[in-house]
């Protein structure tokens, strides 16, 4: 009768044990997964990358190059002024550069380098590679 009880304790304990250390693996695992699979920068980082990229691929215009009458970002919805920095997109579409930055950012993909630039207006898609 002793001698069942002991058993039973003991694999009591190691069931125990196992349990914790199944718990710390998927925990060491989901971590290492996550950093290896997904090497995500943080936002300002990718922020910064883009604009280098924007900078770079998608030309500077005057407002007065831009196609009238939707002299407006159409990403923060305010007039495009003549001293601010528009940058236009192969459909002739403008914004500000900061716009256009913050736009890119959502679309950032990092698996390729690139982030997709898809024009609120005419919907046509862009992408520019960004050089991490
Ligand atoms: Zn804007
Ligand atoms: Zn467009």
């Amino acid at each position: 009768m002793i001698d069942v009880d002991v058993w039973k304790g003991v694999v009591f304990i190691l069931f125990g044990v196992l349990v914790l250390l199944a718990i710390a693996l998927m925990g060491i695992a989901g971590f290492s997964g996550q950093r290896m699979h997904f090497p995500r920068p943080d936002i300002k980082t990718i922020k910064e990358l883009v604009k280098r990229s924007i900078e770079k691929q998608i030309d500077l215009v005057d407002v007065a190059d831009c196609p009238s009458p939707e002299r407006t970002c159409a990403i923060c919805l305010e007039e495009l002024q003549g001293n601010e920095h528009v940058r236009q997109l192969p459909c002739q579409h403008c914004y500000h550069e900061e716009c256009l930055v913050t736009w890119g950012a959502s679309g950032y993909f990092g698996v390729s380098n690139t982030a997709r630039l898809a024009c609120p207006l005419c919907r046509k898609d862009h992408t520019i590679d960004v050089e991490v």
